[in-house]
Protein backbone atom coordinates (compact mmCIF):
# COMPACT_ATOMS: atom_id res chain seq x y z
CA UNK A 1 0.00 0.00 0.00
CA UNK A 2 1.29 3.46 -0.95
CA UNK A 3 1.83 6.07 1.69
CA UNK A 4 -1.36 7.59 0.44
CA UNK A 5 -4.14 5.02 0.13
CA UNK A 6 -6.72 5.22 2.13
CA UNK A 7 -6.06 2.48 5.37
CA UNK A 8 -8.22 -1.42 4.91
CA UNK A 9 -9.33 -0.11 1.42
CA UNK A 10 -6.78 -0.09 -0.91
CA UNK A 11 -8.35 3.09 -2.51
CA UNK A 12 -6.30 6.07 -2.97
CA UNK A 13 -6.55 8.96 -0.38
CA UNK A 14 -9.29 11.48 -1.46
CA UNK A 15 -9.50 15.06 -1.29
CA UNK A 16 -12.28 17.64 -1.85
CA UNK A 17 -9.32 20.40 -2.83
CA UNK A 18 -5.69 19.46 -3.89
CA UNK A 19 -3.48 22.70 -3.90
CA UNK A 20 -0.36 22.52 -6.23
CA UNK A 21 2.04 24.87 -4.44
CA UNK A 22 3.01 26.73 -1.56
CA UNK A 23 3.97 30.15 -2.78
CA UNK A 24 1.43 32.72 -1.79
CA UNK A 25 -1.01 32.21 -4.40
CA UNK A 26 -1.17 28.76 -2.70
CA UNK A 27 -1.01 29.40 0.35
CA UNK A 28 -3.86 32.22 0.71
CA UNK A 29 -5.97 29.75 -1.31
CA UNK A 30 -5.79 26.93 1.47
CA UNK A 31 -6.74 29.71 4.24
CA UNK A 32 -9.62 30.64 2.11
CA UNK A 33 -10.38 27.08 1.59
CA UNK A 34 -9.83 25.22 4.68
CA UNK A 35 -12.23 27.77 6.29
CA UNK A 36 -14.77 26.80 3.94
CA UNK A 37 -13.81 23.76 5.28
CA UNK A 38 -12.47 22.09 2.01
CA UNK A 39 -10.13 20.18 3.68
CA UNK A 40 -7.07 20.95 1.68
CA UNK A 41 -4.51 19.35 1.17
CA UNK A 42 -1.13 21.56 -0.17
CA UNK A 43 1.09 19.87 -1.90
CA UNK A 44 4.86 22.03 -1.40
CA UNK A 45 6.97 21.01 -4.52
CA UNK A 46 10.59 21.29 -4.56
CA UNK A 47 10.56 25.40 -3.27
CA UNK A 48 8.50 24.89 -0.27
CA UNK A 49 7.13 28.44 0.61
CA UNK A 50 7.96 29.66 -3.42
CA UNK A 51 9.90 32.79 -4.38
CA UNK A 52 9.33 34.96 -1.31
CA UNK A 53 11.94 32.40 0.33
CA UNK A 54 14.61 33.58 -2.07
CA UNK A 55 14.07 36.85 -0.58
CA UNK A 56 15.27 38.80 2.31
CA UNK A 57 13.34 41.60 2.97
CA UNK A 58 9.58 42.12 1.23
CA UNK A 59 8.90 45.75 2.24
CA UNK A 60 5.82 46.29 -0.10
CA UNK A 61 3.42 43.20 1.52
CA UNK A 62 0.74 45.70 2.93
CA UNK A 63 0.47 45.58 6.70
CA UNK A 64 4.40 45.30 7.51
CA UNK A 65 5.33 48.88 7.56
CA UNK A 66 9.02 48.08 8.71
CA UNK A 67 9.32 45.05 6.20
CA UNK A 68 9.08 41.14 6.42
CA UNK A 69 11.43 38.68 5.44
CA UNK A 70 10.22 36.47 2.44
CA UNK A 71 10.32 33.39 4.44
CA UNK A 72 8.66 34.79 7.65
CA UNK A 73 5.94 36.03 5.43
CA UNK A 74 5.47 32.22 3.99
CA UNK A 75 6.06 30.51 7.99
CA UNK A 76 2.79 33.00 8.99
CA UNK A 77 0.85 32.50 6.14
CA UNK A 78 1.48 28.44 6.62
CA UNK A 79 0.39 28.64 9.92
CA UNK A 80 -2.45 30.62 9.43
CA UNK A 81 -3.72 28.00 6.62
CA UNK A 82 -3.02 25.28 9.22
CA UNK A 83 -4.89 26.87 12.16
CA UNK A 84 -7.75 26.61 9.89
CA UNK A 85 -7.13 22.92 9.15
CA UNK A 86 -5.22 22.98 5.66
CA UNK A 87 -2.23 20.17 5.98
CA UNK A 88 0.71 20.81 3.77
CA UNK A 89 2.71 18.03 2.51
CA UNK A 90 6.35 17.39 0.78
CA UNK A 91 5.84 16.38 -2.52
CA UNK A 92 5.95 17.19 -6.30
CA UNK A 93 2.82 16.64 -8.58
CA UNK A 94 3.85 14.73 -11.30
CA UNK A 95 0.95 14.26 -13.58
CA UNK A 96 -3.00 15.02 -13.17
CA UNK A 97 -5.43 13.22 -15.25
CA UNK A 98 -8.46 14.89 -16.00
CA UNK A 99 -10.29 11.96 -18.15
CA UNK A 100 -11.60 11.18 -14.51
CA UNK A 101 -14.00 12.44 -11.63
CA UNK A 102 -12.44 12.56 -9.25
CA UNK A 103 -9.13 13.96 -10.93
CA UNK A 104 -6.57 11.38 -10.54
CA UNK A 105 -3.19 13.35 -9.61
CA UNK A 106 -0.11 11.11 -9.34
CA UNK A 107 3.44 12.61 -7.19
CA UNK A 108 6.84 12.64 -7.66
CA UNK A 109 7.56 9.14 -6.44
CA UNK A 110 4.22 7.13 -7.51
CA UNK A 111 1.80 7.72 -5.26
CA UNK A 112 -1.78 8.46 -6.41
CA UNK A 113 -4.51 11.18 -4.78
CA UNK A 114 -7.87 11.60 -6.08
CA UNK A 115 -9.48 15.18 -5.91
CA UNK A 116 -12.44 17.12 -6.85
CA UNK A 117 -11.22 20.06 -7.60
CA UNK A 118 -7.75 21.59 -7.97
CA UNK A 119 -6.10 24.57 -7.42
CA UNK A 120 -2.26 25.27 -9.57
CA UNK A 121 -0.49 27.65 -8.09
CA UNK A 122 2.87 26.63 -9.05
CA UNK A 123 4.21 29.73 -9.66
CA UNK A 124 6.60 30.54 -12.62
CA UNK A 125 10.53 30.25 -12.13
CA UNK A 126 12.30 32.84 -12.81
CA UNK A 127 15.60 31.34 -15.50
CA UNK A 128 18.67 32.34 -14.14
CA UNK A 129 22.24 32.50 -15.71
CA UNK A 130 23.85 29.19 -14.28
CA UNK A 131 27.43 31.22 -13.32
CA UNK A 132 29.54 30.93 -10.25
CA UNK A 133 28.30 33.28 -7.48
CA UNK A 134 24.92 33.83 -8.92
CA UNK A 135 23.11 31.01 -6.20
CA UNK A 136 25.14 32.21 -3.08
CA UNK A 137 24.47 36.00 -3.79
CA UNK A 138 20.72 35.14 -4.77
CA UNK A 139 19.19 37.88 -2.34
CA UNK A 140 22.04 39.46 -1.65
CA UNK A 141 22.76 41.80 -4.86
CA UNK A 142 21.81 39.58 -7.16
CA UNK A 143 18.07 39.71 -7.50
CA UNK A 144 15.64 38.63 -10.43
CA UNK A 145 12.93 41.10 -9.84
CA UNK A 146 13.77 45.17 -9.66
CA UNK A 147 10.70 45.97 -8.46
CA UNK A 148 10.87 44.12 -5.23
CA UNK A 149 14.16 44.78 -5.06
CA UNK A 150 15.27 47.99 -6.56
CA UNK A 151 15.02 50.00 -3.55
CA UNK A 152 17.53 48.21 -1.96
CA UNK A 153 20.10 49.73 -4.44
CA UNK A 154 20.34 53.66 -3.88
CA UNK A 155 23.37 55.54 -5.44
CA UNK A 156 24.60 52.41 -7.01
CA UNK A 157 25.85 50.93 -10.32
CA UNK A 158 24.10 48.42 -11.37
CA UNK A 159 24.00 45.72 -14.01
CA UNK A 160 20.81 44.32 -15.81
CA UNK A 161 21.31 41.14 -17.25
CA UNK A 162 19.10 40.86 -20.75
CA UNK A 163 17.62 41.82 -23.86
CA UNK A 164 13.75 41.43 -23.94
CA UNK A 165 11.12 43.64 -22.74
CA UNK A 166 11.26 42.68 -18.55
CA UNK A 167 15.12 43.76 -19.48
CA UNK A 168 14.19 47.14 -20.89
CA UNK A 169 11.37 47.27 -18.13
CA UNK A 170 13.68 46.38 -14.97
CA UNK A 171 16.77 48.80 -15.91
CA UNK A 172 14.15 52.10 -16.85
CA UNK A 173 12.53 51.13 -13.22
CA UNK A 174 15.82 51.10 -11.67
CA UNK A 175 16.81 54.20 -13.13
CA UNK A 176 15.03 55.41 -10.25
CA UNK A 177 17.30 54.28 -7.79
CA UNK A 178 20.43 53.55 -8.94
CA UNK A 179 23.69 55.82 -10.09
CA UNK A 180 24.21 53.71 -13.13
CA UNK A 181 22.56 51.03 -14.88
CA UNK A 182 24.54 48.81 -17.43
CA UNK A 183 21.80 46.52 -19.36
CA UNK A 184 24.40 43.49 -21.01
CA UNK A 185 23.04 41.82 -23.18
CA UNK A 186 24.62 38.83 -25.57
CA UNK A 187 23.97 40.23 -28.90
CA UNK A 188 24.24 43.74 -30.86
CA UNK A 189 19.99 43.68 -31.19
CA UNK A 190 17.24 43.66 -28.53
CA UNK A 191 14.36 41.65 -29.11
CA UNK A 192 12.04 43.92 -26.78
CA UNK A 193 9.30 46.01 -28.36
CA UNK A 194 10.30 49.27 -29.96
CA UNK A 195 8.18 50.74 -27.18
CA UNK A 196 10.82 49.42 -24.32
CA UNK A 197 14.02 50.38 -26.36
CA UNK A 198 13.07 53.87 -27.25
CA UNK A 199 12.29 54.44 -23.53
CA UNK A 200 15.72 52.82 -22.52
CA UNK A 201 17.16 55.14 -25.41
CA UNK A 202 15.81 57.98 -23.86
CA UNK A 203 17.81 57.33 -20.68
CA UNK A 204 21.09 56.39 -22.64
CA UNK A 205 20.72 60.03 -24.05
CA UNK A 206 20.16 61.33 -20.65
CA UNK A 207 23.09 59.38 -19.13
CA UNK A 208 21.35 57.18 -17.34
CA UNK A 209 21.74 53.56 -18.59
CA UNK A 210 24.59 52.73 -20.44
CA UNK A 211 24.12 49.43 -22.68
CA UNK A 212 26.58 47.01 -22.93
CA UNK A 213 25.72 45.01 -26.36
CA UNK A 214 27.53 41.14 -27.18
CA UNK A 215 28.29 40.35 -23.87
CA UNK A 216 27.69 38.14 -20.95
CA UNK A 217 28.35 37.81 -17.40
CA UNK A 218 30.69 34.77 -16.14
CA UNK A 219 30.87 35.04 -12.91
CA UNK A 220 29.40 37.41 -10.06
CA UNK A 221 31.69 37.98 -7.02
CA UNK A 222 31.06 39.47 -3.02
CA UNK A 223 29.95 37.72 0.01
CA UNK A 224 26.32 37.44 1.29
CA UNK A 225 27.80 39.51 4.20
CA UNK A 226 29.40 42.27 2.04
CA UNK A 227 27.13 42.21 -1.04
CA UNK A 228 28.14 42.21 -4.33
CA UNK A 229 31.73 43.71 -5.10
CA UNK A 230 31.64 43.09 -8.98
CA UNK A 231 31.41 40.74 -12.05
CA UNK A 232 33.21 39.27 -14.60
CA UNK A 233 32.31 39.52 -18.28
CA UNK A 234 33.29 38.46 -22.15
CA UNK A 235 32.38 40.34 -24.72
CA UNK A 236 32.87 39.53 -28.55
CA UNK A 237 31.99 41.71 -31.42
CA UNK A 238 29.62 39.27 -32.99
CA UNK A 239 27.85 38.25 -29.81
CA UNK A 240 27.69 35.28 -27.79
CA UNK A 241 30.66 35.42 -26.50
CA UNK A 242 30.59 32.38 -24.16
CA UNK A 243 30.62 30.08 -27.15
CA UNK A 244 33.19 31.86 -28.46
CA UNK A 245 35.86 31.72 -25.58
CA UNK A 246 38.81 30.69 -27.70
CA UNK A 247 38.63 33.82 -30.29
CA UNK A 248 41.40 35.87 -30.10
CA UNK A 249 38.46 38.57 -30.07
CA UNK A 250 37.03 37.68 -27.16
CA UNK A 251 37.45 39.95 -24.91
CA UNK A 252 37.49 39.86 -20.62
CA UNK A 253 36.51 42.74 -18.84
CA UNK A 254 35.39 43.24 -15.64
CA UNK A 255 32.47 46.01 -13.92
CA UNK A 256 32.62 47.24 -10.09
CA UNK A 257 28.80 47.47 -9.87
CA UNK A 258 26.71 46.95 -6.30
CA UNK A 259 24.31 45.00 -7.54
CA UNK A 260 23.03 42.59 -10.62
CA UNK A 261 19.33 41.73 -11.72
CA UNK A 262 18.81 39.34 -14.06
CA UNK A 263 15.82 39.64 -16.52
CA UNK A 264 16.38 36.72 -18.97
CA UNK A 265 12.82 35.66 -18.63
CA UNK A 266 10.24 33.09 -15.81
CA UNK A 267 9.79 29.24 -16.96
CA UNK A 268 5.94 28.80 -15.35
CA UNK A 269 5.99 25.37 -13.72
CA UNK A 270 2.92 23.52 -15.63
CA UNK A 271 4.17 20.30 -16.66
CA UNK A 272 2.02 18.43 -14.56
CA UNK A 273 -0.80 20.38 -16.48
CA UNK A 274 0.77 18.45 -20.09
CA UNK A 275 -1.74 15.97 -21.18
CA UNK A 276 -4.89 17.64 -19.78
CA UNK A 277 -7.40 19.78 -21.71
CA UNK A 278 -5.75 23.15 -19.03
CA UNK A 279 -5.10 25.91 -22.45
CA UNK A 280 -1.71 27.74 -22.07
CA UNK A 281 -1.24 31.10 -23.30
CA UNK A 282 1.18 31.85 -26.20
CA UNK A 283 3.92 32.52 -23.66
CA UNK A 284 3.43 28.90 -21.64
CA UNK A 285 1.30 30.35 -18.90
CA UNK A 286 -2.01 28.90 -17.74
CA UNK A 287 -4.92 30.88 -19.45
CA UNK A 288 -7.85 31.49 -17.50
CA UNK A 289 -11.43 32.70 -17.81
CA UNK A 290 -10.30 36.33 -16.45
CA UNK A 291 -12.60 38.96 -16.68
CA UNK A 292 -14.79 40.87 -14.25
CA UNK A 293 -17.25 38.68 -11.89
CA UNK A 294 -16.94 34.93 -10.53
CA UNK A 295 -14.93 32.27 -12.46
CA UNK A 296 -11.84 34.27 -13.62
CA UNK A 297 -9.30 31.67 -12.51
CA UNK A 298 -11.63 28.80 -14.35
CA UNK A 299 -9.36 26.92 -16.40
CA UNK A 300 -10.60 25.21 -19.49
CA UNK A 301 -11.08 22.22 -17.28
CA UNK A 302 -13.46 22.35 -15.32
CA UNK A 303 -12.49 21.90 -11.52
CA UNK A 304 -8.89 23.14 -12.30
CA UNK A 305 -8.20 26.81 -11.70
CA UNK A 306 -5.16 28.52 -12.09
CA UNK A 307 -3.50 31.00 -9.39
CA UNK A 308 -0.78 33.55 -8.87
CA UNK A 309 2.36 33.60 -10.97
CA UNK A 310 1.67 30.32 -12.93
CA UNK A 311 -1.31 32.36 -14.36
CA UNK A 312 0.15 36.12 -14.87
CA UNK A 313 3.33 37.01 -17.06
CA UNK A 314 2.82 40.42 -15.83
CA UNK A 315 1.86 41.74 -12.43
CA UNK A 316 4.01 39.01 -10.51
CA UNK A 317 4.16 39.99 -6.74
CA UNK A 318 3.22 38.71 -3.81
CA UNK A 319 0.18 40.96 -2.87
CA UNK A 320 -1.55 40.32 -6.36
CA UNK A 321 -0.27 36.19 -6.40
CA UNK A 322 -2.19 36.34 -3.06
CA UNK A 323 -5.51 37.64 -5.00
CA UNK A 324 -5.65 35.42 -6.85
CA UNK A 325 -4.87 32.91 -4.65
CA UNK A 326 -7.77 33.73 -2.70
CA UNK A 327 -10.63 34.24 -6.09
CA UNK A 328 -9.37 30.43 -7.61
CA UNK A 329 -10.33 29.25 -3.77
CA UNK A 330 -13.53 30.93 -3.91
CA UNK A 331 -14.15 29.49 -7.57
CA UNK A 332 -13.46 26.08 -7.02
CA UNK A 333 -15.84 26.69 -3.59
CA UNK A 334 -18.73 27.76 -6.04
CA UNK A 335 -17.66 24.58 -7.95
CA UNK A 336 -17.20 21.78 -5.01
CA UNK A 337 -20.68 23.28 -3.56
CA UNK A 338 -22.16 22.74 -7.55
CA UNK A 339 -21.05 18.76 -7.04
CA UNK A 340 -22.93 19.06 -3.51
CA UNK A 341 -22.71 15.36 -2.17
CA UNK A 342 -21.87 13.65 -5.68
CA UNK A 343 -18.27 14.84 -5.53
CA UNK A 344 -17.05 12.11 -2.54
CA UNK A 345 -18.76 9.81 -4.56
CA UNK A 346 -16.72 10.31 -7.44
CA UNK A 347 -19.51 11.52 -9.77
CA UNK A 348 -18.70 10.59 -13.45
CA UNK A 349 -16.85 13.88 -15.93
CA UNK A 350 -19.99 14.51 -17.78
CA UNK A 351 -22.58 15.06 -15.15
CA UNK A 352 -20.26 17.50 -13.11
CA UNK A 353 -19.59 19.70 -16.47
CA UNK A 354 -23.15 19.71 -17.37
CA UNK A 355 -24.23 21.39 -14.27
CA UNK A 356 -21.38 23.82 -14.50
C1 LIG B 1 14.17 37.32 -5.48
C2 LIG B 1 12.71 37.69 -5.49
C3 LIG B 1 12.28 38.69 -4.67
C4 LIG B 1 10.94 39.03 -4.67
N1 LIG B 1 10.53 40.03 -3.84
C5 LIG B 1 9.24 40.39 -3.85
C6 LIG B 1 8.80 41.46 -3.02
O1 LIG B 1 9.58 42.06 -2.29
N2 LIG B 1 7.49 41.79 -3.07
C7 LIG B 1 6.60 41.15 -3.91
O2 LIG B 1 5.42 41.50 -3.90
N3 LIG B 1 6.99 40.14 -4.71
C8 LIG B 1 8.30 39.76 -4.70
N4 LIG B 1 8.71 38.78 -5.55
C9 LIG B 1 7.73 38.15 -6.44
C10 LIG B 1 6.94 37.11 -5.64
O3 LIG B 1 7.83 36.28 -4.94
C11 LIG B 1 6.07 36.26 -6.57
O4 LIG B 1 5.23 37.09 -7.32
C12 LIG B 1 5.22 35.29 -5.75
O5 LIG B 1 6.07 34.48 -4.96
C13 LIG B 1 4.37 34.40 -6.63
O6 LIG B 1 3.71 33.51 -5.79
P1 LIG B 1 3.11 32.15 -6.36
O7 LIG B 1 2.50 31.48 -5.19
O8 LIG B 1 2.26 32.41 -7.53
O9 LIG B 1 4.34 31.32 -6.91
P2 LIG B 1 5.72 30.89 -6.27
O10 LIG B 1 6.15 31.76 -5.17
O11 LIG B 1 6.61 30.70 -7.44
O12 LIG B 1 5.40 29.47 -5.61
C14 LIG B 1 5.17 28.35 -6.42
C15 LIG B 1 5.01 27.13 -5.54
O13 LIG B 1 4.61 26.04 -6.38
C16 LIG B 1 5.39 24.92 -6.09
N5 LIG B 1 5.42 24.02 -7.24
C17 LIG B 1 6.00 24.19 -8.45
N6 LIG B 1 5.81 23.11 -9.23
C18 LIG B 1 5.07 22.25 -8.48
C19 LIG B 1 4.56 20.95 -8.70
N7 LIG B 1 4.76 20.30 -9.86
N8 LIG B 1 3.86 20.34 -7.71
C20 LIG B 1 3.64 20.99 -6.55
N9 LIG B 1 4.10 22.22 -6.27
C21 LIG B 1 4.81 22.83 -7.23
C22 LIG B 1 6.75 25.48 -5.68
O14 LIG B 1 7.49 24.51 -4.95
C23 LIG B 1 6.29 26.67 -4.84
O15 LIG B 1 5.97 26.22 -3.55
C24 LIG B 1 10.03 38.38 -5.53
C25 LIG B 1 10.48 37.35 -6.36
C26 LIG B 1 11.81 36.99 -6.33
C27 LIG B 1 12.28 35.86 -7.21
Amino acid sequence: MTETETEGEGEPEHRRLLVAGTGIAGLTAAIYAARSNHDPLVIEGDEPGGQLTLTTDVANYPGFPEGITGPELIERMKTQAERFGAETRHGVVERVDDSTRPFEVELAGGDVLTADAVIAASGASARTLGVPGEDELMGYGVSTCATCDGAFFRDQELVVVGGGDAAMEEATFLTKFASKVYVVHRREGFRAEDYWIDRVEEQVDAGEIELVRNAEVTAIEGTPEGGIEGVSLVRHPEGHPTEKLDDPRTEEFEMDVGGVFIAIGHTPNTGYLEGTGVEMDDTGYIATEGGAGGGQTRTAVPGIFGAGDVVDHHYQQAITAGGMGCKAAIDADDYLESLGGRAAEGTAVAAAESDD
